[in-house]
């Protein structure tokens, strides 16, 4: 197995489009462990840590561009993103421990295909984009159109994602994520809720975004919930209508951390506790 340190990006492709079994290389903290389960191992690890431009977060259009080597630590130590888009900071924090956070990054979170994946609900709320560079060029795409099923995506082969957009936001608009896990912390979400939302002057919902994670095969966007919200002030009835929504979309795995009864009751609950602390964060009161 050979390890290089891809120079650019272009490089990074080429790289990938020359090696027969290639894998990525941003924090290492799926890699690594899934290299150390076994199977084939990788004949080329290509390191995408030292591309200038990637270790980056900047401004664009009023929103922000997060370079794809940036790690957890320093999204939680970016305040242009806690001030933008707090739901997808604390979705990316609640990865792993402070030393995984040292190398995770959310670009790796992501392709990386797990259902139970924290920051893939709060990118699908945010409407976040993602920007790739293959053997054809550059292309953007939504984050759901990336993701295919556990463990898969729909990247090309020699596709790398360069950097994640997070798009501007009007006034009075807030984000939240919320997991459950079994454990305090280091655990795998049995699953997860994401809202993003957007109020009018007297506090109604105008716009909405709910996203669910670890309750079907990949993340899911669910509009039925989105739309139980818009119109209401998150009164009672606009929060149980969006709780059976996210029920609804529910199809969910059966296993030792979580029936599909609990994941699926799980699901509605975060739903609205996520719209509560997204609203207030809008600037709306409850
Ligand atoms: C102890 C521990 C705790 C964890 N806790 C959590 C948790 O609470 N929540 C959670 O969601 N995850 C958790 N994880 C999983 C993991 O840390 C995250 O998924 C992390 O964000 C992966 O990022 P990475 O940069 O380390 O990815 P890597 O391991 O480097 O890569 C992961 C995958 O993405 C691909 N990839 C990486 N970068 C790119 C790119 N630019 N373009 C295309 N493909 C790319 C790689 O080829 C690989 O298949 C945990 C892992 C460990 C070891």
């Amino acid at each position: 197995m050979r390890y290089i340190r891809a120079k650019n990006s272009q490089h990074a492709v080429s790289l990938m489009a020359g090696a027969v079994n290639p894998e990525l290389f941003a924090g290492g903290t799926d890699v690594l462990v899934k290299m150390k389960l076994g199977g084939t191992p990788p004949d080329l690890l290509i390191d995408l840590k030292h591309i200038a431009g990637m270790r980056e977060i900047r401004p664009e259009a009023g929103g922000i561009r997060v370079g794809a080597a940036v790690t957890g630590a320093e999204m939680g130590e970016s305040a242009v993103l806690q001030a933008l888009w707090p739901g997808v900071a604390e979705a990316v924090e609640l990865i792993g421990s402070t030393q995984v956070q040292g190398r995770a990054t959310m670009v790796g979170n992501l392709c990386n295909g797990s259902p139970a994946a924290d920051s893939v609900p709060a990118l699908l709320a945010a409407a976040a984009t993602v920007r790739i560079l293959g053997a054809k060029g550059e292309r953007d795409l939504p984050v759901a159109d990336v993701l295919e099923g556990p463990g898969k995506t729909t990247l090309n082969k020699s596709d790398i994602v360069t950097s994640i957009f997070l798009p501007a936001r009007p006034e009075r608009a807030g984000d939240a994520y919320l997991r459950f896990i079994p454990r305090t912390e280091m655990d795998i979400a049995v699953a997860g809720a994401a809202i993003s939302l957007s109020l009018d002057e007297a506090g109604v919902v105008l716009a909405a975004n709910v996203a669910l994670g670890a309750v079907a095969p990949t993340a899911v966007l669910v509009p039925q919930a989105a739309k139980a919200l818009i119109g209401s002030r998150l009164e009672a009835a606009a929060l149980d209508a969006c709780a059976r929504a996210c029920r609804d979309a529910c199809a969910p795995i059966d296993d030792r951390r979580g029936t599909v009864e609990f994941r699926t009751k799980l699901a509605g609950v975060l739903a609205t506790r996520a719209a509560k602390t997204a609203y207030i964060r809008a600037g709306g009161s409850l």
